[in-house]
């Protein structure tokens, strides 16, 4: 391998998580194996001293019976009837002087004079002596009498050593294939838990290279994290798939809509420069200009307001804001208009009731909700606006007896730009509703509407109330 594509593979997650992996599989295996031979030897030991101990006993009670020669009586005892004598003895006399000593065989060149030189201490303590070389160690256990007699019995570490050695033997050989293990296991899970996220890479790469934003992360069944982290990525292209349909869909709105003024005005400008217009037919043109500019200021405006608070960038100055005074101020604008067309014009909203939102732009919200029922109400119709608790929210309704929205027409209502044939012969720029719910959905609110063709429609704005704390 190349030592580009080397250094490439040790960043790759796979190649950490590999690392990883192996290295808390060899960390557990040593410390496990570490733990086996610590309980083995510490267990052999025991095992051995309890021997010497016993063996210990039994000599403290010939000796208690006849001396040093029901010692050596024993000794010879045990030589005849095992064959050998397994454990080192010596009997020493209260000046450390040897006065009597069994040696096993195998250990003919031990020197006992070592151990005269030597202060027993504690004579419960045990003494470790090397045998011959340094390789092999006699562990003794000793026992002073009241006379002053030390009674000493060892024994010779080297079987247990060598059952140890086997051991340590043993585990060198096992750890070659734990090694291998180790690195196969670890890179093996590596790369089955990372399938999920080679997949969504290379979804995002296809995505990126072609521009197709209809390619979905395939669902992996295990419902684990990576499941739901492909599950939220193809709602996240669902979502994006969704704008930009949108976006498209309102840009060519915009494009429409905005062809028909701009065409107006240079139609008028144009007319006005005819060589023989008159000052009176220039000054009118102008004023036709104006208001045709105008009208296209507007609707850019709603159209900036509208993704200004969908976006969440729209600044709200929050503050508790009484429902029956925002109602009534909004409702003497429209009192006036409502009269010329002689329709009813009826409010219901308790005085204690208040919600926490922008005041100007909530009255943008019933500005627009009431203009409307007005406009599409016929003369001698009813409007109604009521208020009420509910559940903690406050519900604003804006009802009338106007002409309805055909069912078809009900969920296109909150797009931008959209207006139904039946209101065309009306002023308006299709901009009103979107506003409305862009604008309450930024105060956490929900818009709804229901309508009857022919009867008229409900519109009900549910806003949280406003807590006592805060107003
Ligand atoms: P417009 O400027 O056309 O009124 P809106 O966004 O306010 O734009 O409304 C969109 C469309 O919803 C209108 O064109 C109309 O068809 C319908 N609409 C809104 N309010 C009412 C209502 N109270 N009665 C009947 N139709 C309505």
């Amino acid at each position: 391998m190349s030592l580009p594509s080397l250094s490439r593979v040790r960043k790759t997650l796979g190649f950490r998580l590999t690392l990883w992996y192996f290295g808390f599989f060899i960390l557990s295996v040593v410390v496990l194996l570490g733990a086996a031979y610590v309980l083995l030897s510490t267990s052999l030991q025991h095992h051995d001293r309890q021997a010497a101990q016993l063996k210990l006993q039994e000599y403290v009670g010939a000796y208690q019976q006849g001396g040093i020669e029901a010692v050596e009586r024993k000794v010879a005892f045990e030589k005849e009837h095992i064959g050998k004598i397994l454990f080192f003895v010596r009997l020493a006399s209260a000046d450390h002087k040897t006065l009597s000593a069994s040696i096993p065989h195998k250990w003919a060149s031990f020197d006992v004079a070592q151990l005269e030189g030597r202060n027993a201490g504690d004579p419960s303590q045990w003494i470790t002596l090397p045998v011959k070389d340094d390789e092999e160690v006699l562990e003794i256990i000793s026992f002073r009498f009241p006379d002053g007699t030390l009674l000493q019995v060892g024994l010779n570490t080297d079987p247990r050593e060598d059952v140890l050695e086997r051991f340590r033997d043993t585990l060198a050989v096992i750890l070659v294939p734990l090694l291998v293990m180790g690195v196969g296991g670890g890179a093996f899970l590596a790369f089955r838990a990372l399938r999920p996220v080679r997949d969504l890479t290379a979804l995002l790469r296809s995505i990126i290279t072609t521009g197709k934003l209809e390619a979905r992360a395939p669902g992996t069944g295990t419902g684990d994290e990576l499941e739901e982290l492909s599950f939220l990525f193809n709602n996240m292209l669902d979502r994006i798939g969704a704008l930009i349909t949108g976006m498209r869909h309102a840009l060519d709105n915009v494009a429409h809509d905005l062809r028909t003024p701009m065409t107006r005005l240079r139609g008028m400008a144009e007319m006005a420069l005819r060589a023989d217009a008159q000052r009176e037919v220039l000054r009118d043109a102008l004023a036709n200009c104006i208001e045709e500019a105008d009208r296209i200021v507007a609707m850019v405006n709603t159209l900036m307001d509208i993704s200004e608070a969908e976006t969440g960038a729209m600044k709200l100055e929050l503050q508790p804001v009484n429902v029956h005074a925002l109602i009534e101020r909004t409702v003497e604008l429209y009192r006036d208009v409502a009269e010329d067309k002689a329709i009813t014009l009826s409010t219901f909203a308790p005085e204690e009731l208040s919600i926490t939102a922008d005041c100007a732009r909530m009255q943008q919200v019933l500005v627009n909700l009431l203009d409307n029922a007005i406009k599409y109400t016929p003369p001698g119709g009813r409007v109604e606006i009521v208020a009420a608790l509910h559940t903690q929210q406050v519900v604003i309704t804006v009802a009338d007896t106007g002409i309805g929205i055909t069912p078809e027409d009900l969920p296109k209502i909150w797009e931008r730009l959209y207006r139904s044939d039946t209101s065309r012969s009306q002023r308006g720029m299709g901009l009103g509703l979107s506003l409305v719910k862009a604008i309450v959905q930024a105060h956490q609110g929900t818009v709804e509407v229901s309508s009857t063709p022919g009867a008229g429609s409900r519109f009900l704005l549910a806003l949280p109330l406003c807590s006592p704390a805060a107003r």
